[in-house]
């Protein structure tokens, strides 16, 4: 099967080699017999809501967002219908907040969002960094961890009743206070964790990739075949020991 993936912005929301995430989703999907068909959608390009299964978006600093919050924000309607007609979306950190209705940046300067994710994003004075643990339960019987990496000055509070991507365990998350991560809407997940994300928790790559098959073949999501992923559970297992010995402190 082919799986037509829009990757937003690759020219600009990049931080951390989160590219990396889009070589792990094709990897893991050439080893279950898919091709995933990339396209870059970039700033003045239509996002083709009939064509795509599943949206990746990066993350990046102030300057980079505030060259394509406007472009992101005029392609909010197209991304609600696509995340409406089941098609799965990763967004990292810059991604994941401009996802939302606003980002206020270290200058003060605002820049609305797409409003996709139910929440706002305000800089505070200090980063939030480093090594992040999260539990996340994202359907009946599918509790797992995610561990990753933070680094931003954007706290982002979620509306009353969203529902986050995850509990902190070790690390900042959202906003510093609130004990949770990322966010989710239908199969669209947001989240600050870069590392990049994918490589050291390989189930979330085998959920999106599930996600984005069944809404390419326009049937029920199936759990995909398992693959051995003993390096990975050993990135895994070495980012989640690093968070919890020293995970989000200042
Ligand atoms: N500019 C944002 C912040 O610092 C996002 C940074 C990032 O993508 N790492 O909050």
């Amino acid at each position: 099967m082919t799986i037509r993936v829009a990757h937003l912005y690759p020219e600009y929301l990049n931080i951390y080699a989160d590219r990396g995430n889009i070589a792990v989703l094709e990897r893991r999907a050439a080893l279950r017999g898919h091709r995933l068909e990339v396209a870059a959608v970039t700033v003045g390009d239509a996002l083709p809501v009939d064509s795509v299964d599943l949206v990746y978006v990066g993350g990046g600093q102030d300057r980079e967002q505030a060259l394509i919050a406007p472009d992101l924000a005029a392609k909010g309607e197209a991304l609600r219908q696509l995340v409406e007609s089941g098609a799965a979306l990763l967004a990292v950190c810059g991604g994941y907040q401009l996802l939302g209705r606003g980002y206020q940046g270290r200058d003060g300067e605002l820049m609305r969002g797409a409003g996709l994710f139910p929440h706002e994003t305000t800089a505070g004075d200090r980063r939030l960094i480093g090594d992040v643990l999260l539990d996340c339960d994202v359907g009946p019987g599918t509790a797992r961890s995610l561990a990753g990496f933070e680094n931003h000055a954007g706290r982002t509070k979620l509306d009353p009743g969203a529902v986050a991507l995850g509990r902190v365990v070790a690390g900042f998350g959202n906003d510093g206070e609130s004990g949770y991560e990322g966010c989710r809407v239908g199969r669209a997940i947001g989240t600050y964790l870069h590392g990049p994300l994918l490589p050291r928790n390989p189930w979330l790559a085998d959920l999106l990739l599930s996600w984005a098959t069944a809404h390419a073949a326009g049937a029920e999501p199936e759990p995909l075949a398992p693959l051995p992923d003993r390096l990975e559970s050993v990135a895994h297992e070495v980012a989640a020991q690093r968070a919890r010995s020293r995970g989000g402190r200042f």
